[in-house]
């Protein structure tokens, strides 16, 4: 409740009267997400939840750090993920869940609203930030997505730091693999290299707390942009990708209208193209930013049993939420304003 106070406060700090918007405030504006899941305060101790919430607080801060700089939008996303990404709490780079082989096959894509560039890459097992590569794509290649191997290297090519063997391994999301593949029947690989010796005291990670994070901005200029970075799910298989690098499914950024980026199970935002139709509902049709990510959310992916959220911003930087899971890791925070960090759904 006071979450929900705090967010209408945050969003009257930058529109002034809610019906009648300004024009084009000089603020910007940041909202993230840290992932969409079963997050009930039975489970969460409370160590643990101070420490997500801190974690959302440094990243915004991050991310702020940057625009009130004068940093564009852009720098603001790839930075704040950056931060995300070292962080073991979070399905993304360090901390990145297993593939049912063992490996740590990351996907991350990043959306600039000026000129809707794009970039994205899936499966990439040695860059150490993901959405750094996804930035390089856009910006220093002639394509939107590059995957596995040939993405590697153009990353080398382009000098980006490797990570070190071992560096995404986290003991919770090795003992979350163990689990889910004695569930399915699957045999369990060897720990990678690089893994260190088995600690015997990691409980497994909750593999329905997704843990992708997810970053939106508006700055200065007005100009907006987003960007999503992944470990995907749990003991995936095949070569399975989802919507985090899906450009439209799980990122999209188009000035004047919105930024989103999703969190769930990514298959059904695949289908759906949540996060462009988000945005589709609110340059076409006018909708708000909340009751556009509301239809999309509590609608259509509901009504099709997929599960997870969003966060977006809208052209005045104003944020919206919407998620039909339990919780969402999450925050915003605006010029002038203080921060908003909330889990659960009732917050
Ligand atoms: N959307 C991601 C995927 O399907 C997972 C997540 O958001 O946790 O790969």
């Amino acid at each position: 409740m006071i979450g929900r106070i705090a967010l209408a406060a945050l969003s009257l700090v930058l529109v002034g009267c809610a019906s009648a918007p300004p024009t084009t405030p000089a603020t910007w504006s940041i909202a993230l997400h840290g992932g969409a899941g079963v997050i009930e305060r039975a489970q969460l101790d409370p160590e643990t939840e101070a420490a997500y919430r801190g974690a959302i607080a440094d990243a915004l801060e991050t991310g702020a750090a940057v625009l009130r700089g004068g940093g564009g939008a852009l720098d603001a996303v790839e930075a704040t993920i950056r931060v995300l990404e070292e962080d073991p709490k979070f399905n993304a780079g360090r901390g990145a869940v297993f593939t049912a082989e063992g490996l740590n096959e990351l996907d991350a894509s990043i959306m600039d609203g000026r000129t809707r560039a794009a970039g994205a890459v899936a499966g990439i097992t040695r860059t150490r930030h993901p959405i750094s590569l996804a930035r390089a794509v856009m910006e220093r290649s002639p394509h939107v997505m590059l995957m596995g191997a040939g993405a590697e290297s153009f990353a080398r090519e382009q000098g980006l730091e490797e990570a070190p063997p071992g560096h995404f391994f986290t003991e919770r999301r090795w003992r979350g693999l163990e689990e889910a593949l004695t569930t399915r029947g699957l045999p369990i690989p060897p720990r990678p290299p690089g893994a260190p010796i088995a600690e015997s005291d990691a409980g497994p990670l909750d593999e329905k707390k997704f843990g992708t994070v997810g970053v939106v901005v508006r700055d200065r200029a007005g100009d907006l942009a987003a960007g999503t970075s992944t470990g995907g799910m749990t003991a995936k298989r095949w070569g399975r990708v989802g919507d985090s690098p899906v450009i439209g499914a799980g990122t999209y950024a188009q000035n004047g209208v919105c930024a989103v980026s999703a969190t769930g199970a990514g298959e059904y935002f695949i289908r759906l193209s949540v996060a462009h139709a988000i945005c589709a509902r609110m340059d076409l049709r006018r909708q708000r930013g909340q009751a556009a990510a509301d239809a999309v959310i509590q609608g259509e992916l509901t009504a099709l049993g997929g599960d997870g959220g969003v966060v977006g911003l809208d052209k005045y930087g104003r944020p919206f939420f919407s998620f039909n899971t339990s919780g969402m890791y999450r925050g915003a925070l605006a010029e002038g304003g203080s921060p908003f960090v909330a889990i659960f759904d009732d917050e």
